[in-house]
């Protein structure tokens, strides 16, 4: 999620200048979307907008962008990646049943990275905090109508 000289040199208005039109499409897809979608999705999103579009361009774009700063990735585990078109600090809330993600941000995270460094003796560069749990609408239903584990759902 860190902005390079190289992207921050390239970046114009909203940073999508000089982009290929695949890239564009996929920075789109994301930008567009209030969720945190994975590749998949948004792959799905972008043959609405380029219909000869292939799964390993928009893979790659996803790479390319992310790199340049220009959208974030967040990764659980195994779980497949997903993309967020804030590329500010902030942290995330998931929802094991439904695999809901959202977006929260505590002013508290800051201190706790000081304290994590401390503890660790790392350098710190950022800190991402994933609060994992159920959502408000699934904890308020019965388990036994609960989906298990991470499902797609933005
Ligand atoms: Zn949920
Ligand atoms: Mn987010």
């Amino acid at each position: 999620m860190t902005l390079d000289k190289k992207a921050r040199r390239r970046s114009d208005g909203d940073g999508s200048g000089g982009l290929t039109p695949q890239r564009r499409a996929v920075l789109r897809v994301v930008r567009e979307s209030d969720g945190h979608l994975t590749a998949a999705e948004i792959f799905a999103a972008a043959q609405k907008l380029l219909p000869k579009i292939s799964y390993a361009t928009v893979y790659n774009s996803l790479r390319y962008l992310k790199e340049a700063g220009l959208l974030g990735e967040i990764t659980f585990g195994n779980a497949a990646s997903r993309y967020d078109r804030e590329t500010a600090r902030h942290d995330h809330a998931v929802c094991t049943a439904c695999g809901k993600l959202l977006d929260f941000d505590l002013a508290e995270t800051l201190g706790l990275m000081k304290l994590a460094a401390r503890r660790s003796r790392f350098k710190p560069a950022s800190i991402h905090l994933t609060l994992v749990g159920l959502c408000p609408d699934c904890s308020d239903q019965p388990a036994a109508s609960r989906g298990s584990g991470v499902r797609r759902k933005r």
